[in-house]
Protein backbone atom coordinates (compact mmCIF):
# COMPACT_ATOMS: atom_id res chain seq x y z
CA UNK A 1 0.00 0.00 0.00
CA UNK A 2 1.35 3.08 -1.39
CA UNK A 3 0.65 6.39 0.29
CA UNK A 4 0.76 8.22 -3.02
CA UNK A 5 0.39 7.07 -6.32
CA UNK A 6 1.45 9.24 -9.02
CA UNK A 7 -0.09 8.57 -12.66
CA UNK A 8 2.36 10.19 -15.67
CA UNK A 9 6.52 10.95 -14.58
CA UNK A 10 6.45 14.46 -16.34
CA UNK A 11 7.51 17.50 -14.34
CA UNK A 12 4.14 17.81 -12.19
CA UNK A 13 3.95 14.27 -11.52
CA UNK A 14 7.95 14.05 -10.16
CA UNK A 15 7.49 17.38 -8.61
CA UNK A 16 3.96 15.85 -6.54
CA UNK A 17 6.53 12.79 -6.01
CA UNK A 18 9.23 15.10 -4.88
CA UNK A 19 7.04 17.26 -2.29
CA UNK A 20 5.41 13.82 -0.35
CA UNK A 21 8.96 11.57 -0.54
CA UNK A 22 9.77 14.50 1.42
CA UNK A 23 7.32 14.42 3.69
CA UNK A 24 7.73 10.82 4.38
CA UNK A 25 5.63 9.43 2.60
CA UNK A 26 5.80 6.53 0.32
CA UNK A 27 5.39 7.32 -3.31
CA UNK A 28 5.36 5.33 -6.48
CA UNK A 29 5.33 6.65 -10.05
CA UNK A 30 3.66 4.96 -12.99
CA UNK A 31 4.79 6.29 -16.34
CA UNK A 32 3.82 4.91 -19.31
CA UNK A 33 6.52 6.28 -22.48
CA UNK A 34 9.17 8.06 -21.23
CA UNK A 35 9.63 9.65 -17.50
CA UNK A 36 10.31 13.68 -18.13
CA UNK A 37 7.03 13.59 -20.37
CA UNK A 38 6.45 16.72 -23.20
CA UNK A 39 9.59 18.56 -22.35
CA UNK A 40 11.97 15.16 -23.25
CA UNK A 41 11.38 16.58 -26.94
CA UNK A 42 12.63 20.19 -26.14
CA UNK A 43 16.64 20.28 -26.81
CA UNK A 44 17.01 23.19 -25.15
CA UNK A 45 15.34 24.88 -21.91
CA UNK A 46 16.56 28.05 -20.75
CA UNK A 47 13.38 29.72 -19.38
CA UNK A 48 13.15 27.47 -15.94
CA UNK A 49 14.19 29.28 -13.27
CA UNK A 50 17.80 28.44 -12.38
CA UNK A 51 18.66 26.86 -14.79
CA UNK A 52 20.62 28.66 -17.47
CA UNK A 53 20.54 26.23 -20.16
CA UNK A 54 19.91 22.42 -20.60
CA UNK A 55 18.77 19.99 -22.66
CA UNK A 56 15.16 18.72 -22.20
CA UNK A 57 16.48 15.29 -21.65
CA UNK A 58 19.18 16.03 -19.10
CA UNK A 59 16.32 18.14 -17.46
CA UNK A 60 14.25 15.10 -16.84
CA UNK A 61 16.87 12.74 -16.18
CA UNK A 62 18.01 15.51 -13.21
CA UNK A 63 14.80 14.90 -12.15
CA UNK A 64 14.06 11.78 -12.16
CA UNK A 65 17.67 11.08 -10.47
CA UNK A 66 16.21 13.26 -7.93
CA UNK A 67 13.14 11.16 -6.74
CA UNK A 68 15.12 7.77 -7.26
CA UNK A 69 17.71 9.59 -4.81
CA UNK A 70 14.29 10.59 -2.21
CA UNK A 71 13.36 6.78 -2.16
CA UNK A 72 10.58 6.72 -4.88
CA UNK A 73 9.85 3.45 -6.68
CA UNK A 74 8.37 3.56 -10.11
CA UNK A 75 7.14 1.53 -12.94
CA UNK A 76 6.85 1.83 -16.59
CA UNK A 77 3.00 0.83 -17.19
CA UNK A 78 0.40 2.50 -18.76
CA UNK A 79 -2.19 3.13 -16.03
CA UNK A 80 -6.00 2.22 -17.28
CA UNK A 81 -8.35 3.37 -14.55
CA UNK A 82 -8.53 3.90 -11.08
CA UNK A 83 -10.85 2.63 -8.90
CA UNK A 84 -11.82 3.35 -5.10
CA UNK A 85 -10.83 0.28 -3.68
CA UNK A 86 -14.54 -0.26 -2.29
CA UNK A 87 -16.13 -0.60 -5.87
CA UNK A 88 -13.28 -2.42 -7.27
CA UNK A 89 -13.65 -5.13 -3.70
CA UNK A 90 -17.35 -4.58 -4.64
CA UNK A 91 -17.32 -6.33 -8.07
CA UNK A 92 -16.21 -9.25 -6.74
CA UNK A 93 -18.14 -9.46 -3.33
CA UNK A 94 -19.60 -13.25 -3.81
CA UNK A 95 -20.17 -13.66 -0.35
CA UNK A 96 -20.60 -12.06 3.20
CA UNK A 97 -16.95 -12.14 4.04
CA UNK A 98 -15.99 -10.25 0.74
CA UNK A 99 -18.73 -7.96 1.54
CA UNK A 100 -17.61 -7.16 4.86
CA UNK A 101 -14.52 -6.97 3.22
CA UNK A 102 -15.87 -4.20 0.64
CA UNK A 103 -17.43 -1.90 4.16
CA UNK A 104 -13.42 -2.05 5.10
CA UNK A 105 -11.73 -1.01 2.29
CA UNK A 106 -15.04 2.03 2.19
CA UNK A 107 -13.70 2.80 5.50
CA UNK A 108 -9.90 2.91 4.52
CA UNK A 109 -10.91 5.12 1.00
CA UNK A 110 -8.02 3.78 -0.73
CA UNK A 111 -7.69 3.75 -4.41
CA UNK A 112 -6.86 0.76 -6.88
CA UNK A 113 -4.56 1.63 -9.74
CA UNK A 114 -4.38 -0.83 -12.41
CA UNK A 115 -2.65 -1.16 -15.82
CA UNK A 116 -3.04 -2.26 -19.17
CA UNK A 117 0.15 -4.60 -18.04
CA UNK A 118 -2.21 -6.06 -15.49
CA UNK A 119 -0.78 -4.20 -12.90
CA UNK A 120 -3.07 -3.53 -10.04
CA UNK A 121 -1.55 -1.05 -6.86
CA UNK A 122 -3.43 0.44 -3.98
CA UNK A 123 -2.35 3.71 -2.86
CA UNK A 124 -4.48 6.14 0.16
CA UNK A 125 -3.75 9.31 -2.56
CA UNK A 126 -4.01 9.28 -6.38
CA UNK A 127 -2.25 12.41 -8.03
CA UNK A 128 -3.59 12.46 -11.64
CA UNK A 129 -0.56 14.62 -13.75
CA UNK A 130 -1.47 13.33 -16.83
CA UNK A 131 -0.40 16.07 -19.80
CA UNK A 132 -1.30 16.33 -23.06
CA UNK A 133 -0.39 15.43 -26.46
CA UNK A 134 0.54 18.07 -29.21
CA UNK A 135 -1.77 16.88 -31.88
CA UNK A 136 0.87 16.28 -34.63
CA UNK A 137 -0.23 16.25 -38.17
CA UNK A 138 0.11 12.81 -38.90
CA UNK A 139 3.32 13.13 -41.62
CA UNK A 140 6.07 10.79 -42.52
CA UNK A 141 9.09 12.20 -40.58
CA UNK A 142 7.07 14.35 -38.17
CA UNK A 143 8.28 12.52 -34.87
CA UNK A 144 11.93 12.57 -35.95
CA UNK A 145 11.45 16.52 -36.50
CA UNK A 146 9.98 17.48 -33.07
CA UNK A 147 12.81 20.03 -31.40
CA UNK A 148 15.20 19.62 -34.62
CA UNK A 149 12.85 22.09 -36.93
CA UNK A 150 9.40 21.66 -35.27
CA UNK A 151 8.13 22.77 -32.00
CA UNK A 152 4.95 23.37 -30.81
CA UNK A 153 5.66 26.66 -28.08
CA UNK A 154 6.84 29.83 -28.96
CA UNK A 155 7.09 30.52 -25.69
CA UNK A 156 9.51 27.59 -25.13
CA UNK A 157 11.30 27.84 -28.38
CA UNK A 158 10.39 31.53 -30.25
CA UNK A 159 13.94 32.70 -28.98
CA UNK A 160 15.77 29.36 -31.13
CA UNK A 161 14.21 31.09 -34.39
CA UNK A 162 15.24 34.95 -34.15
CA UNK A 163 15.53 36.47 -37.05
CA UNK A 164 14.60 33.30 -38.95
CA UNK A 165 11.36 32.73 -40.60
CA UNK A 166 8.69 30.58 -39.70
CA UNK A 167 5.87 29.06 -40.33
CA UNK A 168 2.73 28.07 -38.26
CA UNK A 169 0.20 25.42 -38.74
CA UNK A 170 -3.36 26.45 -37.50
CA UNK A 171 -5.60 29.23 -37.58
CA UNK A 172 -7.21 28.93 -34.19
CA UNK A 173 -6.55 31.35 -31.13
CA UNK A 174 -3.70 29.03 -29.93
CA UNK A 175 -1.90 29.36 -33.74
CA UNK A 176 -2.61 32.69 -33.89
CA UNK A 177 -1.32 33.74 -30.52
CA UNK A 178 1.84 31.88 -31.08
CA UNK A 179 2.26 33.41 -34.29
CA UNK A 180 1.73 37.46 -32.78
CA UNK A 181 4.84 36.22 -30.33
CA UNK A 182 7.07 34.70 -33.34
CA UNK A 183 6.01 38.38 -35.19
CA UNK A 184 8.17 39.64 -32.80
CA UNK A 185 11.35 37.45 -32.70
CA UNK A 186 11.82 36.55 -36.23
CA UNK A 187 12.42 38.01 -39.56
CA UNK A 188 8.89 36.59 -40.97
CA UNK A 189 6.01 34.57 -40.07
CA UNK A 190 4.02 32.50 -42.26
CA UNK A 191 0.55 30.91 -41.29
CA UNK A 192 -0.74 28.29 -43.39
CA UNK A 193 -4.30 27.32 -42.44
CA UNK A 194 -6.06 23.95 -44.05
CA UNK A 195 -9.89 26.38 -43.83
CA UNK A 196 -10.59 28.85 -46.05
CA UNK A 197 -10.43 30.99 -42.99
CA UNK A 198 -8.79 31.94 -39.61
CA UNK A 199 -11.14 30.31 -37.01
CA UNK A 200 -9.51 32.44 -34.21
CA UNK A 201 -10.89 35.90 -32.72
CA UNK A 202 -11.19 38.46 -34.53
CA UNK A 203 -9.19 40.84 -32.30
CA UNK A 204 -6.03 38.03 -32.70
CA UNK A 205 -6.36 38.39 -35.97
CA UNK A 206 -6.13 42.13 -36.52
CA UNK A 207 -3.46 42.04 -34.37
CA UNK A 208 -1.14 39.72 -35.95
CA UNK A 209 -1.85 40.87 -39.61
CA UNK A 210 -0.81 44.61 -38.82
CA UNK A 211 2.75 42.90 -38.71
CA UNK A 212 4.46 43.73 -41.59
CA UNK A 213 6.53 40.45 -41.67
CA UNK A 214 3.10 38.12 -41.30
CA UNK A 215 1.86 36.61 -44.45
CA UNK A 216 -0.85 33.64 -44.93
CA UNK A 217 -1.88 30.77 -46.76
CA UNK A 218 -5.06 29.51 -46.00
CA UNK A 219 -7.25 26.19 -47.52
CA UNK A 220 -3.81 24.88 -47.75
CA UNK A 221 -2.76 21.63 -45.99
CA UNK A 222 1.16 20.75 -45.27
CA UNK A 223 1.89 17.34 -47.44
CA UNK A 224 5.52 16.91 -45.71
CA UNK A 225 8.71 18.09 -45.13
CA UNK A 226 11.50 19.51 -46.63
CA UNK A 227 15.14 18.65 -45.30
CA UNK A 228 18.92 19.74 -46.77
CA UNK A 229 20.82 16.24 -45.32
CA UNK A 230 19.42 16.02 -41.73
CA UNK A 231 18.35 19.74 -41.19
CA UNK A 232 14.72 20.92 -41.78
CA UNK A 233 14.24 23.55 -44.22
CA UNK A 234 10.65 23.76 -45.25
CA UNK A 235 7.56 22.65 -45.60
CA UNK A 236 5.74 21.03 -49.22
CA UNK A 237 1.61 22.75 -49.03
CA UNK A 238 -0.88 21.44 -51.56
CA UNK A 239 -4.70 23.36 -51.97
CA UNK A 240 -6.64 21.71 -49.19
CA UNK A 241 -9.55 19.48 -50.13
CA UNK A 242 -11.89 21.06 -48.03
CA UNK A 243 -10.51 24.95 -49.46
CA UNK A 244 -13.08 26.77 -51.74
CA UNK A 245 -10.49 28.87 -52.71
CA UNK A 246 -7.07 29.46 -51.39
CA UNK A 247 -7.66 32.97 -49.97
CA UNK A 248 -5.38 34.91 -48.31
CA UNK A 249 -5.78 37.93 -45.87
CA UNK A 250 -2.04 39.09 -46.07
CA UNK A 251 -1.95 38.98 -49.88
CA UNK A 252 0.42 36.11 -50.23
CA UNK A 253 0.86 33.98 -53.08
CA UNK A 254 -2.18 32.09 -53.41
CA UNK A 255 -1.23 28.10 -54.26
CA UNK A 256 -4.61 27.77 -55.86
CA UNK A 257 -2.21 29.51 -58.58
CA UNK A 258 0.29 26.51 -58.65
CA UNK A 259 -2.63 24.53 -60.02
CA UNK A 260 -1.88 23.10 -63.75
CA UNK A 261 -4.29 23.19 -66.82
CA UNK A 262 -5.45 19.46 -66.18
CA UNK A 263 -6.78 20.62 -62.39
CA UNK A 264 -3.87 18.94 -60.83
CA UNK A 265 -2.78 20.76 -57.74
CA UNK A 266 1.03 21.14 -57.29
CA UNK A 267 2.78 21.43 -54.75
CA UNK A 268 4.59 23.90 -53.42
CA UNK A 269 7.71 24.32 -51.28
CA UNK A 270 7.68 27.12 -48.31
CA UNK A 271 11.50 27.75 -47.45
CA UNK A 272 11.56 28.10 -43.42
CA UNK A 273 13.63 27.41 -40.89
CA UNK A 274 11.01 25.99 -38.43
CA UNK A 275 7.76 24.91 -38.13
CA UNK A 276 5.49 25.72 -35.18
CA UNK A 277 2.52 23.22 -35.07
CA UNK A 278 -0.26 24.76 -33.38
CA UNK A 279 -3.42 22.58 -34.51
CA UNK A 280 -4.44 21.19 -30.93
CA UNK A 281 -3.74 19.74 -27.55
CA UNK A 282 -5.19 16.39 -26.67
CA UNK A 283 -5.94 15.62 -23.16
CA UNK A 284 -6.01 11.84 -21.74
CA UNK A 285 -8.19 12.01 -18.72
CA UNK A 286 -11.37 10.39 -19.85
CA UNK A 287 -10.37 7.62 -18.07
CA UNK A 288 -10.33 9.34 -15.06
CA UNK A 289 -13.31 11.20 -15.62
CA UNK A 290 -15.03 9.41 -12.80
CA UNK A 291 -12.95 10.38 -9.73
CA UNK A 292 -12.19 13.73 -11.79
CA UNK A 293 -14.43 15.51 -13.70
CA UNK A 294 -13.62 16.77 -16.73
CA UNK A 295 -14.36 20.57 -18.84
CA UNK A 296 -15.46 20.38 -22.12
CA UNK A 297 -12.44 19.78 -23.87
CA UNK A 298 -11.37 16.94 -21.81
CA UNK A 299 -9.07 18.61 -19.16
CA UNK A 300 -9.71 18.22 -15.47
CA UNK A 301 -11.46 20.49 -13.92
CA UNK A 302 -10.17 22.00 -11.13
CA UNK A 303 -8.66 24.77 -10.46
CA UNK A 304 -5.18 25.98 -8.51
CA UNK A 305 -5.64 24.20 -5.20
CA UNK A 306 -5.54 20.95 -7.90
CA UNK A 307 -8.27 19.17 -6.35
CA UNK A 308 -11.17 16.79 -7.64
CA UNK A 309 -14.63 16.07 -6.59
CA UNK A 310 -13.30 12.71 -4.98
CA UNK A 311 -11.36 13.32 -1.81
CA UNK A 312 -8.14 11.68 -1.93
CA UNK A 313 -7.31 12.29 -5.72
CA UNK A 314 -5.60 15.53 -7.01
CA UNK A 315 -4.79 16.71 -10.23
CA UNK A 316 -0.90 18.59 -10.96
CA UNK A 317 0.02 20.09 -14.59
CA UNK A 318 -0.58 20.43 -18.23
CA UNK A 319 -4.04 17.86 -17.71
CA UNK A 320 -6.00 20.21 -15.92
CA UNK A 321 -7.79 23.25 -17.29
CA UNK A 322 -5.69 26.47 -16.78
CA UNK A 323 -4.04 29.36 -18.76
CA UNK A 324 -0.71 28.66 -19.42
CA UNK A 325 1.15 25.23 -20.05
CA UNK A 326 4.76 25.77 -18.99
CA UNK A 327 7.39 23.78 -16.59
CA UNK A 328 6.79 26.30 -14.21
CA UNK A 329 2.97 26.00 -13.97
CA UNK A 330 3.45 22.08 -13.72
CA UNK A 331 6.03 22.30 -11.16
CA UNK A 332 3.91 24.82 -8.89
CA UNK A 333 0.76 22.16 -9.33
CA UNK A 334 2.53 19.10 -8.80
CA UNK A 335 3.72 20.86 -5.27
CA UNK A 336 0.02 22.18 -4.11
CA UNK A 337 -1.02 18.96 -5.01
CA UNK A 338 1.36 16.79 -3.09
CA UNK A 339 0.83 19.01 -0.08
CA UNK A 340 -2.99 18.53 -0.22
CA UNK A 341 -2.67 14.98 -0.53
CA UNK A 342 0.16 14.81 2.46
CA UNK A 343 -2.50 17.25 4.46
CA UNK A 344 -5.25 14.83 3.51
CA UNK A 345 -3.22 11.53 4.45
CA UNK A 346 -1.56 13.30 8.12
CA UNK A 347 -5.76 13.92 8.96
CA UNK A 348 -6.79 10.44 8.38
C1 LIG B 1 8.75 20.48 -27.79
C2 LIG B 1 8.36 21.09 -26.46
C3 LIG B 1 9.20 22.02 -25.90
C4 LIG B 1 8.85 22.61 -24.68
N1 LIG B 1 9.73 23.50 -24.13
C5 LIG B 1 9.42 24.08 -22.96
C6 LIG B 1 10.34 25.01 -22.36
O1 LIG B 1 11.42 25.30 -22.90
N2 LIG B 1 9.95 25.56 -21.16
C7 LIG B 1 8.77 25.28 -20.56
O2 LIG B 1 8.51 25.82 -19.48
N3 LIG B 1 7.91 24.39 -21.10
C8 LIG B 1 8.20 23.78 -22.27
N4 LIG B 1 7.32 22.91 -22.83
C9 LIG B 1 6.07 22.61 -22.12
C10 LIG B 1 6.34 21.62 -20.96
O3 LIG B 1 7.10 20.53 -21.44
C11 LIG B 1 5.03 21.14 -20.35
O4 LIG B 1 4.28 22.25 -19.91
C12 LIG B 1 5.29 20.20 -19.18
O5 LIG B 1 6.03 19.07 -19.60
C13 LIG B 1 3.99 19.72 -18.55
O6 LIG B 1 4.29 18.77 -17.57
P1 LIG B 1 3.22 17.69 -17.10
O7 LIG B 1 3.92 16.81 -16.15
O8 LIG B 1 1.98 18.36 -16.68
O9 LIG B 1 2.82 16.87 -18.41
P2 LIG B 1 3.68 16.03 -19.43
O10 LIG B 1 5.02 16.60 -19.62
O11 LIG B 1 2.80 15.88 -20.62
O12 LIG B 1 3.86 14.62 -18.72
C14 LIG B 1 2.79 13.75 -18.54
C15 LIG B 1 3.33 12.34 -18.47
O13 LIG B 1 2.25 11.46 -18.13
C16 LIG B 1 2.39 10.28 -18.87
N5 LIG B 1 1.08 9.64 -18.92
C17 LIG B 1 -0.04 10.14 -19.51
N6 LIG B 1 -1.08 9.29 -19.35
C18 LIG B 1 -0.58 8.22 -18.65
C19 LIG B 1 -1.16 6.99 -18.22
N7 LIG B 1 -2.44 6.69 -18.45
N8 LIG B 1 -0.38 6.11 -17.54
C20 LIG B 1 0.94 6.40 -17.29
N9 LIG B 1 1.53 7.55 -17.71
C21 LIG B 1 0.78 8.44 -18.37
C22 LIG B 1 2.91 10.74 -20.21
O14 LIG B 1 3.57 9.66 -20.89
C23 LIG B 1 3.87 11.84 -19.81
O15 LIG B 1 5.17 11.36 -19.62
C24 LIG B 1 7.62 22.28 -24.04
C25 LIG B 1 6.77 21.34 -24.62
C26 LIG B 1 7.13 20.74 -25.82
C27 LIG B 1 6.20 19.72 -26.43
Amino acid sequence: MYDMIVVGGGPAGMTAALYALRNGKQVLVIEKSGFGGQITHSPKVENYPGTLQMSGNEFADQMLDQILAQGAEIEFEAVVSVETAASAAAETAETAEAAAETTAAENRKTFIVRTEEGGAYEGRTVVLATGVKHRMLGLEGENELVGEGISFCAVCDGDFYSGQTVCVAGGGNSALQEAILLAQKCKEVIMLQDLPYFTGEEKLQEVLFACPNVRAYTGVKITGFEKTGDTFCGVEIEKAANSANGADPAEAADPAETTDAAGTVEKQVIPCDGLFVAIGLIPENEAFAELAALNTYGYFDSDERCLTKTPGIYVAGDCRSKEIRQLTTAAADGAVAALAACRYLNAG
